[in-house]
C-alpha cells in the first residue's frame, strides 16, 4: 500500500481507502460478523482511512463500525464520519448548529471513540450555502477546538458545490472534500477542479471508484441516481471485460487510486474477499490494452454525469 499527503493536514493516507456505507446495508443485508472480518482485512491490509456518515443505513454503518474497531488502537486509523444529512429517504437533512453538534456527539458513541479525524458537511447539494457557512462550519470549528475533531470537510455530488463553499471561507476552515462518482473510469471531470483545489489548499478524497455499482458484474443498485443511459453505457463495459476473463472492478480500483494528485480513493464493500482484492489490485500494474478497450468502449458516455440536490447546486 501507497500513502500520499491529504492536502495540508498532518495525514498521510493510504491511496486506498474504505468506505463504511456498506456496513450500513445500503447494498445488501450485511452480518456483524462480515463487518467484523471486512474491517480486520481493510486494517490488515494497510488502509487506514475510515469513512461512514449516521446517514448510512441511519446510524447501522457507524454502530456496525464501532463495533467492528472495539479493541484496535486508536492509532492504526484515521476516522471520518458526517453530519446534515441523515435519512435521504425521508428528505432528512438539517445542517442547523444544534444538530450539528448533537450529530458528532452521537457518532462519537456510537464509534466508541473520543475524537473524529474529519467531520464533513454530508451532501451539500441537498442545503441552503448559507447555512453551511454560517451555521454548520462554525459548530464544527467549535467542535475542533473543543478536541472533539481534527479537520473539516465537505462532500456532495455537482462539483460546483465546492467552490461555492471555498470561496466564501477563510483557508484553512475546510481542510478536506471528498467527491464521488466524478474520478472513475466513466467520468473524469473532478480532475479538471485539482489545480484550484490545490490553491485552496484542500485535500482531495475521491469516492465510488466502482461507481456504486455501475462498474461491476453486479450492476447498480435500485436506488441509483444514473440515467438509464449509463446505466447501459457502463454494463458494455462490464460485458467488454467478462468477454476478455479479466474484472472490470479492478481496472476501476486501479485507475482511480494511479492519479497522483488524488490522494486517496474510498471503495466500499462488506465482503472481505472483495477488500482483499481490492488493496492487491492497487499494488499490481494496470492492464493499459484492457484500459484503451474499456475506455473506448464507455467513450459515448464519458463525463455523462448525473446530478441531484437544490435547483441552485444542479449541473
Ligand atoms: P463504490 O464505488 O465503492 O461501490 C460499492 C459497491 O461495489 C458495493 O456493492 C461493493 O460490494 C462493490 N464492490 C466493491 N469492491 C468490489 C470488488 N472488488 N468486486 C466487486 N464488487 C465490489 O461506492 P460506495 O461504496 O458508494 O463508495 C465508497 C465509499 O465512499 C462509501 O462507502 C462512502 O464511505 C463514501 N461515499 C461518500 C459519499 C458522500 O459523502 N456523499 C458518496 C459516495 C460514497
Amino acid at each position: 500500500m501507497k500513502y500520499r499527503k491529504l492536502g495540508n493536514t498532518d495525514m498521510d493516507v493510504s491511496v486506498l481507502s474504505y468506505g463504511a456505507s456498506p456496513l450500513g446495508s445500503v447494498f445488501r443485508e450485511v452480518r456483524i460478523e462480515d463487518c467484523i472480518e471486512t474491517v480486520r482485512t481493510v486494517l490488515d491490509g494497510g488502509i487506514n482511512l475510515l469513512d461512514v456518515s449516521p446517514a448510512y443505513g441511519e446510524t447501522l454503518a457507524e454502530k456496525n463500525l464501532g463495533i467492528s474497531l472495539k479493541g484496535i488502537a486508536r492509532d492504526r486509523y484515521y476516522l471520518a464520519t458526517k453530519v446534515g444529512s441523515y435519512r435521504p429517504s425521508a428528505d432528512d437533512y438539517d445542517y442547523s448548529a444544534a444538530r450539528t453538534r448533537q450529530s458528532v456527539h452521537d457518532s462519537l458513541e456510537r464509534l466508541g471513540t473520543d475524537y473524529l479525524d474529519i467531520v464533513h458537511c454530508h451532501d451539500i447539494e441537498y442545503a441552503d450555502h448559507n447555512v453551511i457557512v454560517e451555521e454548520t462550519l462554525p459548530a464544527l470549528q467549535a467542535l475542533k477546538e473543543e478536541g472533539k475533531l481534527r479537520y473539516i470537510g465537505i462532500t456532495g455530488l455537482p462539483l460546483k458545490i465546492f467552490p461555492s463553499i471555498l470561496d466564501r471561507v477563510d483557508k484553512g476552515v475546510v481542510s478536506a472534500i471528498l467527491s464521488f462518482c466524478r474520478y472513475e473510469l466513466n467520468d473524469t471531470a473532478l480532475a479538471d477542479m485539482l489545480p484550484y483545489l490545490k490553491e485552496k489548499e484542500v485535500g482531495v478524497i475521491n469516492a465510488s471508484p466502482v461507481g456504486m455499482g455501475l462498474l461491476t458484474e453486479r450492476g447498480a443498485p435500485d436506488w441509483h441516481p444514473a440515467s438509464d443511459e449509463i446505466k447501459e453505457g457502463c454494463r458494455k463495459a462490464v460485458e467488454y471485460c467478462m468477454e476478455r476473463g479479466e474484472s472490470i472492478a479492478k481496472l476501476a480500483v486501479q485507475f482511480a487510486c494511479a492519479h497522483p494528485d488524488i490522494p486517496t480513493t474510498l471503495v466500499g464493500s462488506a465482503n472481505p474477499e472483495n477488500m482483499r482484492n481490492n488493496i492487491a489490485w492497487v499494488d499490481e500494474p494496470i492492464n493499459e490494452e484492457l484500459l484503451a478497450g474499456v475506455m473506448e468502449v464507455l467513450k459515448p458516455i464519458h463525463n455523462n454525469y448525473f446530478t441531484r440536490g437544490r435547483p441552485e447546486h444542479c449541473e
